[in-house]
Order: structure tokens, then C-alpha cells, then sequence
């Protein structure tokens, strides 16, 4: 029942509105600009805070804490959309919201490698990363509504946002195309909604060509970075190629807005089943009654909780670093809780392209001929007859 008296702490952007609304009006005052101005995807991007003197104004930063974030700028970029940067709370130095957004000097730190998934060690085409017999993913973009600060794809990011040519587009479907064990095709990024609808739609139209392709997969945060990029044009777009599932990646309760749900809202009416991949990250979400609360105000917004990924040994990233017993613990409060549609399935990324790897909290203690012997959520034993 802790959860009970807790959940009230641990507010969703909806919950906590007035202040978020407060912050966008600061911003839109700063950039001069309108509501409708707000809404649209496109001045969004064009106006990401990329300069620290803009962050420490809105934020109300101190001259240290700005001459910080500049210099972890020289050796990583930042771009924060005007949404999200409107939902950091000043008043919280530990906000996940600026935990995600802001460059900590800890990046700086030199641990991990740059590549720990040796993606670069799985292409057998360029923009192509294939791990797996049946399924692999292109990467159509580098660019992103926001740059998190915990990207496992830093190494790509770069200084300057760049799209893949037609060209490796071409290539690249004509890679699905040879291969016909290719059933299940994952669009990403960067992210992958940062293409325009036309780009979008040529890919789907193209791929939908291939008779083997039968599901397509969209990886974007823009529901949670960049809610305004889910236009009807967008979905009108995407649903005419169906099956096309679509990923999305919340990691807090305070991304969950009034905009972001909206976003969500169109894509599942569009018939667009829609999961989450949280990344589980040290101070944003490694609190098992964070990631309930986050689940279950996923579900209400048609948004089904897919994975939770342990955090990748990305070089700069350290500071968002947990143990697994950490997502285990998580894993194990949920069962028995909460819906088991609330409950994703915990990975970990093996090394160097061993891929995907689930971790369960223990249930089956002793499996024999005759008998098996599980503990259920609360603990409790029980014995089962397994002679058949
Ligand atoms: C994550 C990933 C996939 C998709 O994995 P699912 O478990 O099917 O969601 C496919 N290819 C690569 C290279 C991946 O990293």
C-alpha cells in the first residue's frame, strides 16, 4: 500500500500543468513568439535551445552552472526542443527532466566505449544494423527532437543533423528486398519521425512493394521530445501502409502532458498499436513506484510498456549507470501490483551484438520429474504436479 500514500509525489506532467505552463510562457516571452507558433513541429526545431546562456536564463542557472554546460558542449552537442525544455521544473536540481535534457560535466568522465552493441560490426549494408535472422533495423536519420543526454547512438549524432540519402535509402530496401527471411522492419534514427511525410511515405510505400515485409516498426521519442511532429498529415501517412507499429520511449511520469497524450491519441486512432522502451537510468526512473506510476499512465494514453532496457556502457553516460539488481527489484514489484499490461519486459543488451537478453526475478525455485516448486508475487510457496 505504499504506493498509495506515494503516488501523489510523483507527478506526471499533467499533474503538475500550471507550473509546466508557467515555463512555456517564460520561453514563449524569451522567443518572442505565439501559441500557433508553439504548435508547430517545425518552429520547434528551428528554435531548440543549443546556446547555455538561453538554458541559464529560462532555468535561472548560475554563472558556473552555465560555463559547465558550455564546455560538456564542446565535446557533446545539445539541442532541447522549447516543449521539453518547458517541462523542467527550475525549482528541482534533480528534475529527470533536466537529468535528460541538460549536459552534466559527469560526460566527461572517462569510462565506457562508444559502440558497446558493435553496431558497426553488424551492417551488411550502410544504415542497415541486422542482428537477428528476421528482423533488422534502418537508421534513416541522425537527427532528433532533442539530443538525450544518455544516447547510445552519441557516436552518430555529430555537429550537424544530416538524413540518409535517397541513394542508401534505395540500397538499404533493396537489401530487405534480396533477403526474403526479412519479415519485420524497424524504421529509426536518430529518430525517425524527424524525416518529412514524404520521405516517410516513399519508404513505407516502398518497403509495403516487398511481399516478405510483413510488419513495419517506427523507433521516435518525438511523442515525448517533439509531440507537435504528430500532425495529421503525419498519420494519415503511416496509416495507409498498416501493419506499422510504432515505438515510443517514455522515461518519466513528467513527460506524460497534455501534449504528449494528444500525440499518442492520434497514432492509436489511427490504428497504430504503440509501446514504450524505457531505458532504465540512474535518478530519472530507477524507483519501482516511478515506473509504476509511469506504466500506468502509459496504459491510460493506449501506450503498452514494451521494454525496459538496462543502460548501455555508452562512453559520456555513466552517471545514469544502475545495477541489474536495481531492474530486477523493479521487476519484481511490479508482478502481482499493478496490470500485468503494465509490465514490460526488463533486457539486457549483450556485448558486442549478442543482443537482447531478458532478466526475470526468479519464480520457478526447483523444476524435477514429478514436481515443480514456484513462489508467487507475495513470496509465498507452492507446489505444483508436473508428471504428465
Ligand atoms: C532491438 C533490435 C531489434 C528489435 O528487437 P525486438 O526484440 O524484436 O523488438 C532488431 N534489430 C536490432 C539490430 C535491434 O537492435
Amino acid at each position: 500500500m505504499d504506493y498509495e500514500r506515494i503516488k501523489n509525489d510523483i507527478k506526471t506532467g499533467i499533474e503538475d500543468e500550471e507550473k509546466i505552463e508557467f515555463q512555456k510562457s517564460k520561453i514563449l516571452k524569451k522567443l518572442s513568439a505565439t501559441n500557433e507558433q508553439w504548435s508547430s513541429y517545425r518552429w520547434q526545431l528551428a528554435n531548440r535551445f543549443t546556446r547555455a546562456e538561453d538554458i541559464a536564463e529560462i532555468l535561472g542557472l548560475s554563472q558556473e552552472e552555465t560555463e559547465k554546460i558550455a564546455l560538456v558542449g564542446k565535446t557533446y552537442r545539445y539541442a532541447i526542443s522549447p516543449y521539453y525544455m518547458s517541462l523542467i521544473d527550475p525549482d528541482d536540481n534533480s528534475c529527470p527532466i533536466r537529468r535528460q535534457a541538460i549536459p552534466s560535466v559527469h560526460e566527461l568522465d572517462d569510462v565506457g566505449e562508444l559502440d558497446p552493441m558493435d553496431e558497426s560490426g553488424w551492417t551488411p549494408e550502410e544504415l542497415i544494423t541486422r542482428r537477428y535472422p528476421d528482423r533488422l533495423i534502418i537508421k534513416v536519420t541522425n537527427q532528433c527532437g532533442m539530443y538525450c543526454r544518455f544516447c547510445q547512438r552519441r557516436r552518430l549524432i555529430g555537429e550537424h543533423d544530416t538524413h540518409a540519402s535517397g541513394e542508401k535509402l534505395q540500397n538499404a530496401i533493396e537489401y530487405v528486398r534480396r533477403n526474403k527471411e526479412i519479415r519485420d522492419v524497424l524504421i529509426t534514427g536518430g529518430d525517425a519521425f524527424m524525416l518529412e511525410d514524404e520521405a516517410i511515405g516513399w519508404i513505407l510505400s516502398e518497403l509495403r512493394k516487398i511481399k516478405h515485409v510483413e510488419i513495419i516498426r517506427f523507433g521516435t521519442r518525438t511523442p515525448v521530445t517533439l509531440p507537435q511532429r504528430i500532425t495529421p498529415g503525419l498519420v494519415n501517412t503511416l496509416k495507409k501502409h498498416h501493419p506499422v507499429f510504432v515505438n515510443t520511449h517514455f522515461n518519466s511520469p513528467r513527460e506524460i502532458t497534455g501534449e504528449s497524450k494528444k500525440a499518442c491519441e492520434m497514432l492509436a486512432d489511427a490504428g497504430i498499436p504503440l509501446g514504450n522502451q524505457m531505458v532504465l537510468l540512474n535518478g530519472v526512473n530507477n524507483n519501482k513506484y516511478v515506473v509504476r506510476k509511469l506504466n500506468q499512465s502509459l496504459l491510460t494514453m493506449r501506450v503498452k510498456p514494451y521494454y525496459i532496457f538496462h543502460p548501455k556502457t555508452v562512453k559520456g553516460t555513466s552517471h545514469f549507470w544502475v545495477k541489474i539488481q536495481e531492474g530486477i527489484e523493479i521487476m519484481e514489484s511490479l508482478r502481482g501490483r499493478t496490470s500485468g499490461m503494465a509490465i514490460p519486459t526488463y533486457i539486457v543488451n549483450g556485448p558486442k551484438g549478442l543482443g537482447k537478453t531478458p532478466i526475470l526475478p526468479n519464480y520457478l525455485l526447483y523444476i524435477g520429474e514429478e514436481k515443480a516448486v514456484l513462489r508467487n508475487w507475495q513470496g509465498k510457496c507452492f507446489e505444483v504436479e508436473n508428471s504428465v
